[in-house]
């Protein structure tokens, strides 16, 4: 059951700061007269980085959000999110983040649309480099987002939000009644082919190899429902279609397999691979965990320098939301404001 209009408000995730256009010319203004020296340095513009902005700048600390030559993270390119709370109708994800950016900049946050080269945080100020400038700052929070690992196809990009995701949560409700494709084998693609069988009348999960990388239970349940074609030893080559997704190309990845490509009607390419955290600006400053995203040392938002925190995708890969990422935004400037307020009454 092929679709072959573009889902109404259909949505995707893009690559923080991945491009870089030409900055706005009143936006760069404000880059380049920026002030370089603050109490509080925020790296990312997304939810959690512009969320921190918002209380820190409130607590009167005038934070510099260094946010990136793209800005506003992974909403920027999604056209309408209805789960973020306190907007009944939905908003679109670029509306959204102009709401954060304006909300942080009313109370005092400079904001500089630039990304960051580098850092040193081995010594106190902390220092960061972007385009050319130096930024001190005694306290820092990391909230670089991660990247939605994407299969590198001409056609995927072509068709990017429109048909093609890397979030089921965010676009699974676009493709009611539809057929699906998931690409994956690992937790994330067999728990996004499980949610989007609350709206698709069939998800075909398409798999590299013959065994999955996923945990058993997830296994078990996927191969159980009712409403999932599993594709093993099948990657997608090609996705077919000019306005829209129309279709995938399925080619057998078996040794030895000699079959032509198959064709495989679907409204959507949900391609669920990975992602990654954003963190090689840090130069392995901060430790990771095997997957490459940033640790926690507690249950705070501290990181093991003192003085630097961290919030947002840069360290959850489980959750990933707007809403989780803007909570954990809040809690890493309560956290900095905390150390900073401490370290001024001890007089370091
Ligand atoms: P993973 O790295 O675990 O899995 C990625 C999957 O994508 C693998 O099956 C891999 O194939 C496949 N893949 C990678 N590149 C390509 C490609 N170019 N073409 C086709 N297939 C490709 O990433 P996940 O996001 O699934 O999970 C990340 C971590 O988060 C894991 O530790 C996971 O357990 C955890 N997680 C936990 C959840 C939970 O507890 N509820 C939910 C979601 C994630 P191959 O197997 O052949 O390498």
């Amino acid at each position: 059951m092929a679709n072959t209009e573009t889902p109404k408000g259909f949505g995707l995730a893009i690559d923080f700061g991945a491009v870089a256009p030409a900055p706005d010319p009143a936006v760069a203004t404000t880059t380049s007269t920026a002030p370089t020296e603050a109490k509080l340095l925020i790296l990312g513009s997304g939810p959690a980085g512009l969320t921190a902005a918002i209380y820190a700048a409130r607590a009167g600390l005038a934070p510099i959000v260094i946010g990136g030559y793209a800005p506003g993270g992974q909403l920027m390119l999604t056209s309408e999110v209805e789960n973020f709370p306190g907007f009944p109708d939905g908003i679109d994800g670029p509306e959204l983040m102009a709401k954060m950016r304006a909300q942080a900049e009313r109370f005092g946050s400079i904001m500089v649309d630039q990304d960051v080269d580098r850092v040193d945080l081995s010594a106190q100020p902390h220092r960061v480099w972007s385009a050319g400038r130096e930024f001190r700052a005694e306290a820092i929070i990391v909230a670089t987002g991660a990247s939605a690992l994407w299969l590198g196809l001409e056609s995927e990009t072509r068709l990017r939000g429109r048909g093609v995701s890397a979030c089921a949560t965010c676009d699974g409700f676009f493709f009611k009644g539809q057929e699906v494709v998931v690409v994956g084998g690992g937790d994330t693609a067999l728990e996004e082919a499980l949610f989007l069988t609350r709206f698709a009348t069939k998800v075909h999960l398409v798999h590299r190899r013959e065994t999955f990388r996923a945990s058993k239970i997830m296994i078990s349940r996927v191969e159980a429902h009712p409403l999932i074609q599993l594709h093993m030893n099948r990657e997608v080559i090609e996705v077919l279609g000019e306005k829209s997704t129309e279709a995938v190309m399925l080619r057998d990845t078996t040794p030895g397999a000699t079959g032509a490509p198959e064709r495989l009607a679907t409204g959507g390419l949900f391609v669920a691979i990975g992602h990654k955290p954003n963190t090689a600006l840090l130069g392995g400053a901060l430790p990771v965990d095997a997957a490459g995203y940033l640790q926690l040392e507690s249950d705070t938002t501290a990181s093991q320098i003192d003085g630097v925190f961290i919030a947002g995708d840069v360290h959850d890969h489980r959750y990933r939301q707007a809403v989780t990422a803007a909570g954990d935004g809040c809690r890493a400037a309560l956290d900095a404001e905390r150390w900073l307020a401490e370290r001024d009454a001890s007089g370091s």
